[in-house]
């Protein structure tokens, strides 16, 4: 499908905003469907902070059907691309201090519930072609429980775009009191087990999973599990109900910010026939982190949210074998209060082998992929992930719980794949602290007896194709079902 006009909708897009994968896959996807001669257009809340990096901004509306007047929309391009940006300035609720969902301590902002109510009516006017940009998008693809209310909002209009709804994260629905479903004057169709009501409160995300006239999520094995009680948070019946209209799509990855052979975060660069720089990445990492300055100790790396999903506990769990087998570890991350005292205080007994920094920093991030041997992602669920990706890309070993994306990505570092040149690193089963210190024990083993297998394994992740153009095909088609599908549910 070509020349589509495709209205991508975000809470987040990187380089102007980003916590997470979405960010990510926002500022790359839309790149890779423009690439694909799409009319693409990203719209996105006009966070203040996001407003101080968008380049060259203008005012393209002024009333938006069903909008009220304090709301304006802006258009500009994403940094660095040529891809449409429309951000959608409501003082009110977007122009403050802090993160797109917290406030600067953490904490979810009150008003949740109305700021991103808000932002869906904008991108209804902007999908019914009611915002004054005499635009109509042919797809519009929400995602995340940001934009839910979008395709439920879409749904009874006889000329509205088709509806794409993609689950970054399922743990995260947009839940708020019942109350909030009058405050936000939502319709009276919405409300009910068939429509946004969710164990008598307000679910956003049900707004995408009930109404989209296609559900995808971010890997193959994460739209398989989320159909089970275990990984489904209540919402597996429904996913069953609707698994005609799911598919899991692989993220993939934009290589133009991640590429150890020209990253600008990285002193020196390397590739797969070249990995020298690989060696002196790590001693620059050492000595950032504090830590002895020894090519041959094991260095472990972490970076992600700090939160039981991302098994943080587990990996607690483990510091002292760790530490006795010899290894470091480098961690950074923000999240749960508990997780970041613990791992600093890890980082005070162990200075010699332990070090973490508690905060968000892109720079490390690049750098910790770069430095590290082996990179610990035990995750108890994975929509996707992307930094078992980035890490496969930087010849940094993953060690992964077999779960999600993690299992569609990393391949075990077993004799047969091994053997068959397939392997690229380390899965454990349970998400347990004992086989998580297995798998490192594994791989801290291969990296210090087979150097040569050692190289082969790391040489096999780096040689792989993560690229979008794949996954936009994927989405492509989607959008096309969604197209055939809409208006015949
Ligand atoms: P999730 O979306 O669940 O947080 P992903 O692995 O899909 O996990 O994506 C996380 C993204 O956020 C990656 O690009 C990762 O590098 C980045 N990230 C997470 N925490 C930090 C941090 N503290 N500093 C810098 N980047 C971070």
């Amino acid at each position: 499908m070509a020349n589509s006009k495709i209205l991508f909708v975000t809470s987040e897009a990187y380089p102007l905003i980003k916590t997470g994968g979405l960010g990510d896959v926002a500022g790359s996807l839309p790149v890779a469907l423009k690439a694909q001669r799409n009319d693409v257009r990203i719209i996105m809340p006009a966070y203040r902070d996001a407003m101080r990096k968008a380049e060259k901004l203008g005012f393209v509306s002024f009333h938006m059907e069903g909008v009220p007047e304090t709301v304006r929309l802006l258009e500009g391009r994403l940094p660095g691309t040529t891809v449409k940006l429309l951000l959608v300035d409501s003082p009110a609720h977007f122009d403050r201090p802090g993160g797109p969902y917290c406030d600067p301590d953490g904490r979810d902002w009150a008003d949740n519930a109305e700021r991103f109510a808000t932002f869906c009516r904008v991108v209804m006017a902007v999908a019914l072609n009611k915002a004054q940009l005499n635009w109509q998008p042919d797809v519009v693809h929400c995602n995340d429980w940001q934009s839910g209310l979008v395709p439920a909002l879409l749904a009874p209009h006889p000329n509205r775009p088709a509806t794409i709804f993609t689950i970054h994260n399922l743990a995260y629905h947009g839940h708020f009191d019942s109350s909030k479903f009058q405050t936000l004057n939502l319709p009276h169709y919405l409300w009910g087990m068939q429509g946004l009501e969710f164990h008598s409160g307000l679910s956003f995300i049900k707004g995408g999973l009930v109404f989209a006239d296609m559900i995808s999520t971010v890997s193959p094995t994460y739209a398989e599990e989320i159909r089970t009680p275990h990984f489904g948070h209540g919402l597996d019946g429904l996913l069953n109900h609707r698994a005609d209209r799911l598919q899991g799509i692989l993220n993939g990855i934009d290589y133009k910010q991640w590429n150890p052979a020209n990253d600008p975060h990285l002193k020196h660069h390397f590739d797969s026939h070249k990995l020298d720089g690989k060696a002196k990445n790590k001693t620059e990492l050492q000595k950032q982190f504090g830590l002895p300055q020894q090519a041959d100790t094991p260095l472990l790396g972490l970076v992600g949210r700090l939160v039981e999903q991302k098994g943080i506990d587990l990996v607690l769990e483990i510091i002292p074998q760790l530490v006795e087998l010899g290894a470091q570890l480098v961690v950074l991350g923000t999240g749960d209060k508990g997780f970041q005292a613990a791992l600093e205080a890890a980082a005070t007994k162990y200075p010699q082998q332990i070090a973490a920094h508690i905060g968000f920093s892109e720079a490390l991030a690049h750098q910790i992929e770069a430095g590290a041997d082996m990179f610990l992602m035990p995750s108890r669920f994975e929509p996707c992930g992307l930094n078992q990706i980035y890490s496969l890309c930087y010849g940094t070993a993953p060690i992964v719980r077999h779960t999600g994306g993690l299992a569609d990505t990393v391949i075990d570092a077993c004799d047969e794949n091994i053997a068959q040149g397939k392997a690229s690193g380390f899965q454990f089963e349970h998400a347990s602290a004992i086989e998580l210190l297995q798998a490192c024990k594994r791989a801290i083993s291969i990296y210090r007896q087979q150097p040569k297998t050692w190289k082969k394994i790391i040489t096999t992740g780096m040689k792989q194709d993560f690229s979008w153009k794949q996954s936009a095909k994927h989405y492509l088609k989607l959008y096309q079902t969604a197209q055939q599908l809409s208006g015949k549910q």
